[in-house]
């Protein structure tokens, strides 16, 4: 074999040696061999003793038929025995002892004297009782022999010897027994081995079908689906990774989304700026106009200092790189301090805020973030709020297990179709109307950029809460918080 070609070879062969298949496949024939030897062992074992017992049975049987005759014969003519023809096999052995250990008649296999010999080293080894009279001995050909004495009574009531041998398994029904058996676990392995290998190589396939996909799948290309309709666990694997997927490029889509919509943002105060001090800069203008255009630029510049916190808050909140420390508070009482803290931002814009009915309300939650989220709350109200009498107005209160909180203004309200959208980053009803609205209101307040209730949002639902938003065009808005009682 050429270099090239062996280092492929063994680069493949180190591929599945390490492979799941290949341990699946090895541990699964290793399992299969060890059932199938102490299956075997147990069956050969009882088997063999079976075949063996039901052997010595049928040779007593024999012995009883061959000691009558003797003994007819002993009775008769001492001396002269003679077993008639067919009584004993060519394999059987036979060996009349007379009481002094004389061999009064022999005929068989073996020799009578090898026989004897045999008999006696047997009997000297392994006494025998009467009910197992028998002796084994294993001859060069290996095959089993039974040995079985008995006491032969003849004339005068003297007791001769009789010795009579057989093979135990003439058909050598034990071996083929045994020969079967390692055949059939061999074959059995063998099977085993190729149908487990084939089985785990086709259940695997799909698992390859996915390593392919997920290599060509790159940050750019989230889009790739692998769709696969096996009901089966790897097809529960598949569908999940799909849906990882999905969520992976849903995120991208607005990590995306985001930087634009903040670039996006930041543009167009920059812009002004820009114009400005321009306009400022090129010519000689008058201390009013400077001051307009310093205003201008100053309120442009809150407007970035506030967006780009909020955008710092949605980072962190991103990389859950908040820490947020609860602790069992009264809502009532962050619902005070929050009318308090925006009552002067309300009185500039000839607004009425209110705390309406603030009873004690307990909830585990983060002062901090609460405050927060409150604030915007009633900030967006102050800010959205116009008409003749502007209200708004804070309560807390409790409703089936539990708690919540309401900001309700009396605005312009906000059309139903932007209602679901209303917590998307980003997302103002009316653009134009609400940078222009904040400069109006408040030549210092920071218009809006569409990220509060996203902030909202995300506090909320760190505590366990939700939030809901009910409006009538021309009447008002009112949001509001709900979270669990503790
Ligand atoms: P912004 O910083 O623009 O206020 P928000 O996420 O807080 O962003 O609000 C998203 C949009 O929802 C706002 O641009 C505004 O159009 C609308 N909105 C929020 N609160 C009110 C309210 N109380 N009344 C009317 N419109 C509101």
């Amino acid at each position: 074999m050429k270099p090239k070609k062996f280092l492929a070879f063994r680069e493949r062969l180190g591929v599945l040696l390490h492979s799941i298949r290949f341990r699946l496949v090895l541990w699964f024939t290793a399992i299969l061999a060890f059932v199938l030897f102490v299956f075997s062992a147990f069956l050969f074992y009882t088997q063999s003793h079976n075949l063996q017992e039901e052997a010595i049975h049928e040779m007593d049987r024999r012995v009883t038929g061959l000691a009558e005759i003797v003994q007819t014969a002993l009775r008769q003519e001492a001396g002269q025995i003679s077993i008639p023809n067919g009584l004993l096999r060519d394999t059987d052995v036979f060996i009349l002892l007379s009481p002094d250990g004389q061999v009064l008649a022999s005929q068989g296999s073996i020799p009578a004297q090898e026989a004897i010999q045999i008999v006696s080293a047997g009997l000297q080894t392994t006494p025998r009782t009467s009910e197992s009279p028998a002796i084994y001995w294993t001859s060069p050909n290996s095959q089993n022999y039974a040995f079985i004495i008995t006491p032969v009574q003849g004339q005068l009531e003297i007791n001769f010897l009789m010795i009579f041998g057989g093979i135990l398994d003439p058909n050598a029904l034990v071996r083929r027994f045994l020969l079967t058996l390692v055949a059939g676990s061999l074959l059995t392995l063998a099977i085993a081995l190729v149908g487990g290998f084939w089985l785990a190589d086709r259940a695997m396939r799909p698992v390859k079908t996915i390593t392919q996909a997920a290599r060509t799948i790159g940050e750019t290309d989230l889009s790739r689906r692998l769709n696969m309709k096996s009901k089966d666990e790897l097809g529960e694997l598949a569908n999940t990774f799909d849906a990882m997927l999905a969520r992976l490029q849903a995120a991208f889509e607005r990590q995306r989304q985001f930087v634009a919509d903040a670039s996006h943002e930041l543009r167009t105060p920059l812009t002004i700026v820009n114009l400005e001090t321009s306009r400022a800069t090129a010519s000689r203008r008058s201390p009013q106009e400077y001051q307009h255009a310093l205003s201008i630029i100053h309120s442009e510049n809150d407007f970035m200092t506030s967006l780009v916190n909020d955008l710092l808050t949605l980072a962190r909140m991103d990389a859950g790189q908040t820490a947020i420390e609860k602790t069992r508070l009264d809502l009532s009482d962050v619902a005070v301090e929050t009318v308090e803290r925006l009552t002067p931002l309300a009185t500039r814009n000839g607004v009425t805020l209110e705390a309406g009915n603030l009873p004690e309300t307990h909830i585990l939650g983060d002062r901090q973030y609460l405050l927060q989220m409150l604030s915007n709350l009633v900030e967006n109200a102050i800010k959205y709020t116009t008409g003749d009498k502007k209200r708004v107005c804070v309560e807390t209160g409790t409703a089936d297990e539990t708690v919540w909180v309401r900001v309700s203004d009396t605005g312009p309200g906000i059309a139903s179709e932007h209602l679901p959208h209303l917590f998307d980053r980003f997302y103002r009803v009316d653009k134009a109307r609400t940078r222009d609205a904040g400069t109006e209101a408040d030549p210092r307040s920071p218009n809006g950029s569409g990220l509060g209730l996203s902030i909202v949002q995300w506090i909320a639902q760190v505590h366990g809460g939700e939030v809901r938003v009910e409006s009538t065009l021309g009447v008002g808005t009112t949001f509001e918080v709900r979270f669990k009682v503790v």
